[in-house]
């Protein structure tokens, strides 16, 4: 019988999700959707002096904002919790006296200037190592070192100890990851890591892998970063003796720069501006608040995409997906090993195929919040037109309201390199001409004002060149935007003329202000 799938996410809350742990996220949850299985939020809390204060709630906006759905975690309950470690810690020093019983692990006193001589001795020595392993503990004080008595005297005494795993050499360590195939440590060098810390806490280690035994976890999916202390993992699922029922590894791949030169960073975003995290985050400190994906605009539909594609290719040259797709797609064997560039100006074009698919009547309504914070007093029924018309030129809703303010306001900025070639003050006579070709427009529709001003050009002699430019520039301030006849219609007949017969004033001289 094969196990059934369960998998989890298990984020550390020492500050917002960076867009790794998101993909981390997403990967576990569309495994677990695809097999069937359940998805776990398990929260690894036990690092007090990395502790950060509303990190663990902003992990669950951002997953709620996803629409990442978890079957059991901390508030949602499950037949494993409780799922926040910081709730489970008397259970893993249980575990740990376990190993030192089985003689798999020990308990060790040194202090911290003590392990920093050790270290020093390591180094000017050029050891292979210079950590806490098996060619130099029995030269520490340890369980191992110490006789019983003066063991059980150190213990009794109330002083800080650790218990360390003790690492055999000569070992290897072999396991299967369904991204990397077969991965091989030997254990000659991997030094003997606390499990309990002085402060009574489990480390990540013993914590992870008690976890992940307990709440019978399937597989592990998570970044490459943790591919190294897999190893040490292994050795910890050997001591207990749960190696048969240890989990299957799957470590993602890197997220890497858009250049492609090194792991993307908090930094990358800020220096850039665009968004590594997918909220924004009101840290602790002011350096610590900045925007995500969500301030930026996007749909958290373009992220939950953007990010499934961000190291794994569907079979096809499919790009849309909605979470249903990629749950029928997805599959870890097609993760890639190499480290995933971070193309923002792809996470736009995502953005941009949402929006694309919105109705009217939607983007008015996402239009509504935003135009009031403007204090733009227009109907429902505007912004559908406006919304209509600026769509397929924008990659995010509210570019509709910045790139189309003019429809909202009085033209604010001219294009200086169009104004100097296109007008000249003679040019007015013109426009008001235009004017008054449109005030004999009864019904002010494009498809009535299209004829009436081709027929208008056309008895004047007047090619496109000759007028639209002109009547952008006077309308919008600008040679780019939605179509000439189509703009006059949302901006009535009454702005469009006025627009036009004023242009002149405006335009003469050319104001300093234009842009
Ligand atoms: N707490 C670890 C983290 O913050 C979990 C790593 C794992 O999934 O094992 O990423």
């Amino acid at each position: 019988m094969t196990q059934p799938v369960r998998v989890r996410f298990a984020p550390s809350p020492t500050g917002p999700l960076h867009i790794g742990g998101v993909r981390t996220a997403l990967y576990n949850y569309l495994f677990a959707r695809k097999h069937g299985g359940k998805f776990l939020l398990r929260i690894e809390d036990t690092d007090q002096k990395r502790y950060v204060p509303g990190a663990e709630s902003y992990i669950l906006r951002t997953l709620e904002w996803l629409g990442l759905s978890y079957d059991e975690g901390p508030n949602v309950g499950g037949d494993f919790g409780p799922y926040r470690q910081s709730e489970r810690s008397a259970l893993y020093r249980k575990y740990a006296e376990q190993l030192v019983q089985s003689g798999k692990a020990y308990y060790a006193f040194d202090t911290p200037d003590e392990l920093d001589a050790m270290r020093a001795k390591l180094q000017q020595a050029k050891a292979a190592s210079t950590s806490y392993t098996s060619a130099v503990r029995l030269q520490m004080k340890n369980s191992l070192s110490f006789s019983p008595a003066d063991t059980d005297a150190w213990l009794q005494s109330g002083k800080p100890y650790v218990i360390r795993l003790k690492v055999d050499p000569g070992e290897e360590i072999v396991f299967r990851d369904l991204i990397r195939d077969e991965v091989r440590f030997v254990t000659d060098l991997l030094d003997d890591k606390v499990l309990i810390k002085a402060d009574g806490l489990p480390t990540y280690h013993l914590a992870n892998v008690v976890d992940d035994h307990l709440m019978q976890i399937s597989h592990v999916i998570r970044g490459e970063e943790w591919l190294p202390s897999t190893a040490h993992h292994v050795l910890l699922y050997r001591a207990f003796g749960w190696e048969a029922t240890m989990p299957v590894f799957a470590h993602l791949p890197l997220i890497l720069k858009p250049n492609g030169k090194g792991k993307l960073s908090k930094r990358d975003g800020v220096k850039f501006d665009m968004p590594v995290f997918p909220l924004s985050w009101d840290g602790a400190s002011p350096e610590e608040s900045f925007k995500g994906f969500r301030e930026y605009g996007f749909y958290p539909e373009a992220v939950i995409n953007f990010l499934a594609l961000l190291g794994w290719h569907p079979e096809d040259d499919r790009e849309v997906f909605d979470l249903s797709d990629l749950v029928e797609a997805f599959s870890l064997r097609r993760v890639q090993k190499s480290g995933a560039i971070f193309d923002y100006e792809k996470a736009k074009w995502f953005n941009k195929q949402y929006l694309l698919r919105k109705t009217p009547e939607e983007l008015a309504r996402e239009l509504e919040p935003l135009a009031a914070a403007k204090n733009y007093d227009v109907s429902g029924d505007y912004l559908k037109q406006v919304a209509v018309l600026m769509q397929p030129r924008v990659d995010f809703v509210k570019d509709i309201l910045e790139d189309g303010y003019y429809f909202f306001e009085e033209v604010k900025t001219y294009d200086r390199k169009a104004v100097k070639k296109r007008w000249k003050p003679e040019k007015q006579a013109l426009l008001d001409e235009l004017a008054d070709v449109l005030e004999g427009v009864d019904r002010f529709l494009a498809r009535y004002i299209e004829p009436a001003v081709k027929a208008w050009m056309e008895q004047r002699e007047l090619g496109p060149g000759a007028v639209f430019p002109l009547v952008r520039l006077a309308l919008t301030g600008s040679l780019k935007g939605p179509g000439v006849f189509e703009t006059m219609e949302v901006l009535t007949q009454y702005v469009t003329v006025r627009r036009l017969r004023e242009a002149g004033s405006k335009l003469n001289p050319i104001p300093e202000s234009v842009s």
